[in-house]
């Protein structure tokens, strides 16, 4: 445990803190956004948001995957259940989010819907069911890609008829430039994701930087980790020159991971995307590339638009925007809390409203 006391230590992390609020003292209220809900956990757990100057406020923005996911990827997910012959596969945190009449766990009980920790598992299932079509739930940013990719190539070489991915994954720097333009949250600068930079590395982000004058600082999860990136992003609103910056150099290179990239390319094209509470952002999602697309089941089922009704009281929408945080939301800890659910940032285990339930309460 030595490796994660060094990033936790505190006589280091009082000084961060001196600094930061010495560095910041005269500037006017900036507004930083973490775009990572592993972020957003550790914010929360060690209290950091709390304890920065009055001036530095720390924002969580659209870094769950699970909760950015719109209800009605929910409730076709769930229509597919009802299909005879097809059994859904999800990571289990896609499981309690409230659809429009159901969730996935509600329909668990028939055997409908099976958890599996990776893509692969769902794919090794289906050759062994071929009397069955197995869909594969595929949530997650750039991070969880790769593994979704890599469990279709191995289908294609098995030359499996039965494997499908139902594609919801979304990529990052698109929802951050949309976000580096709006005026309501007012982001001087971003918390860049770890796990998602170790995949697209750290020119990802020069085009943000440049084109909307924002610091970029990609950090690491632990507590100092994520201060010494503060400090950078205030150093870099001080000095009035925007820039990407790593402090997560120990894991996060600047080409990211070249691999994990080819094979993004080789399965998967860019397409236009829904975020929940935010709307479509352009170039923001990913669907099965034309060689894979076989493997696609919104190519061989015609999935019917479900009647998805919007959530009443729920304020997720702008809680992934930074707008509003779960402590504005009238529901939050009374009616809406981990075992009721009213919205996905409730439910995933990285969700803002998640964060401030198990930390706050
Ligand atoms: S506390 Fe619950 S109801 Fe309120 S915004 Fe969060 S998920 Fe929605």
């Amino acid at each position: 445990m030595k490796y994660i006391d060094e990033f936790r230590n505190l006589d280091i992390a009082e000084k961060l803190y001196r600094l930061i609020d010495e560095e910041a003292k005269d500037l006017r209220q900036v507004n930083f956004m973490e775009v990572c809900g592993t972020h957003t956990m550790a914010v929360e757990r060690f209290g950091i948001r709390r304890l920065l100057p009055e001036n530095v406020k720390l924002i969580s923005g659209p870094g769950c995957p699970v909760c950015v996911t719109p209800k009605d990827y929910i409730d076709k997910a769930i229509a597919l259940t009802a299909i005879d012959d097809i059994i859904v596969f999800s990571f289990g945190d896609m499981l309690k989010v409230p659809g429009t009449n159901s969730s996935l766990l509600k329909q668990r009980p028939s055997g409908k819907v099976k958890v599996v920790y990776s893509a692969m598992d769902a794919a090794m299932f289906a050759e062994n069911n071929k009397d069955k079509r197995i869909v594969f739930l595929g949530i997650g940013f750039e991070t969880t890609v790769p593994t979704v990719a890599a469990s279709i190539k191995y289908a294609k070489k098995k030359k499996l008829k039965n494997f499908f991915v139902y594609s919801g994954h979304k990529i990052m720097p698109p929802a951050m430039k949309l976000l580096a333009r709006d005026k309501h949250v007012n982001i001087k600068g971003f918390l860049c994701p770890a796990h998602v930079s170790a995949i697209i590395g750290v020119k990802s982000y020069n085009e943000i930087s440049r084109k909307y004058n924002i610091p970029c600082v990609i950090a690491g999860f632990e507590p100092l980790d994520i201060l010494q990136s503060i400090l950078m992003l205030v150093r870099q609103v001080r000095s009035k020159k925007a820039k990407v910056e790593n402090q997560y150099n120990r894991v996060v290179k600047a080409s990211g991971n070249i691999r994990a990239l080819r094979l993004i390319e080789e399965v998967f094209s860019i397409k236009d995307s829904e975020w929940r509470g935010i709307g479509v952002i352009p170039k923001s999602g990913l669907i099965l590339s034309k060689r894979y697309a076989d493997f696609d089941i919104e190519n061989n089922i015609n999935l019917q638009e479900p009647k998805t009704s919007v959530d009443k009281g729920c304020i997720c929408g702008s809680v992934l925007k930074g707008i509003k945080t779960p402590l504005d939301c009238r529901l939050f800890f009374k009616k809406c809390n981990p075992n009721n659910p009213y919205g996905a940032c409730m439910v995933s285990s990285e969700g803002t409203c998640a964060a401030y339930y198990r930390y706050r309460k």
